[in-house]
């Protein structure tokens, strides 16, 4: 594996990509969307081949950690043909965020084809809350998922919680202990000012990473964990259980300094920070005449000099990023 080619102008170098492979989803999350969303036509939308493509050239330029995310990634049809090819590139990590809402058939086939961990989302153990966050999810389902992620044997497998006030937070005692029992990590998020909703106040909804461990400590003593994440979330683990416990906190513990990674969304935009505008378009090079894989990869290295030094996420629930997250691939 080469050595990452790819490193900004504040020295920070670049191993890590989120591809987004589809803007769609079977969910309509309330902090990821609108109720009433339109989705991208398809022409607009890279095909699988460009985005194997787009993931062949940046591991080339030394990524060696993909994550396959969207929308809701297991709505693209033959995904697991592009699992299956970026599965044969010798990625050091291999992983996908889903909702869970496919795995219980979906868990094996991704294992099989070469993903090597898993991010499911939960926001709720309650089948009313969680239809309410998810407006359309059904819990059991993603529960069955979960248990179906787990007998596959992916080498990880991490739960995502979004924490809301008054929504989910009393809840956070019970979703530990779930982890606990299912023996998976967990990541509490705070809610990020991507697009905008009118379904709640995120200013007033915003439940900090420092509550969120302050009522986990009620019960459970936490350590910090030694290990790099190499990703955002700052880890804990208890004493008596193997599983760790993250933090994502984009608005109280700004992790930009250590940011190594970019995404590229399903319109083949090359995104150089979750919280700016700043980004190339990859999709002109893929459909340029002629396409050359060494012309995207000198789009791919000059867009470098572009990824910003940090994001300014307020939370005064004001929206400073007018895409949602299901365009942006979290
Ligand atoms: N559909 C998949 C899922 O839900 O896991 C993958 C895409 S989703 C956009 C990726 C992650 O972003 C999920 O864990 C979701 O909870 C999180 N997310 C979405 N909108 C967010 C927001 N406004 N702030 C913080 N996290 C958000
Ligand atoms: Fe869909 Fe994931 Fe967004 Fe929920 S968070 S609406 S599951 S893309």
């Amino acid at each position: 594996m080469p050595q990452s080619n790819l490193t900004d102008r504040f020295g920070r170098t670049v191993n890590y990509v989120r591809l987004s492979v589809t803007d769609r989803c079977d969910f309509r999350c309330v902090y990821c969307m609108a109720e009433d969303m339109t989705f991208l036509p398809r022409q607009q939308v890279l095909t699988l081949e460009e985005i194997a493509r787009v993931a062949r050239n940046f591991v080339a330029l030394g990524t060696e950690k993909i994550r396959l995310t969207g929308g809701e990634p297991l709505v693209r049809k033959d995904i697991l043909e592009l699992v299956k090819e970026v599965g044969t590139y010798g990625l050091r990590d291999f992983a996908m965020t889903t909702n869970g809402s496919q795995l219980s058939t979906m868990a094996e086939p991704l294992r099989k084809a070469g993903m090597h961990r898993l991010n499911i989302s939960l926001d709720s153990l309650d089948a009313e809350k969680f239809r309410n966050i998810t407006r359309t999810g059904n819990l059991n389902r993603v529960l069955d998922g979960i248990d179906a992620a787990r007998e596959a044997g992916f080498r990880g497998i991490k739960l995502n919680t979004v924490v809301m006030k008054g929504r989910n937070d009393e809840e956070i005692p019970e979703l530990i202990e779930f982890a606990r029992k299912k023996q998976v990590d967990i990541s509490f998020i705070e809610e990020m000012p991507l697009g905008e909703i009118s379904e709640h106040d995120r200013g007033l909804a915003l439940c900090t990473s420092d509550e969120v461990q302050s009522i986990i400590r009620r019960h459970h003593e936490l350590v910090p964990a030694t290990e790099d994440s190499g990703g955002p979330a700052r880890y804990f683990r208890m004493p008596d259980s193997p599983i760790r416990v993250g933090f994502i906190s984009p608005h109280s513990h700004n992790f930009c300094s250590t940011c190594n990674r970019v995404r590229v969304t399903v319109e083949g935009r090359l995104l150089l920070c979750l919280g700016n505008e700043h980004s190339v378009d990859l999709r002109r090079v893929l459909r340029g005449n002629p396409v050359t894989d060494d012309k995207l990869r000198q789009t791919i290295i000059n867009a470098m000099d572009l990824k910003p030094e940090r994001h300014h996420f307020s939370s005064e629930g004001d929206v400073q990023i007018l895409r949602f997250m299901n365009m942006t691939g979290g």
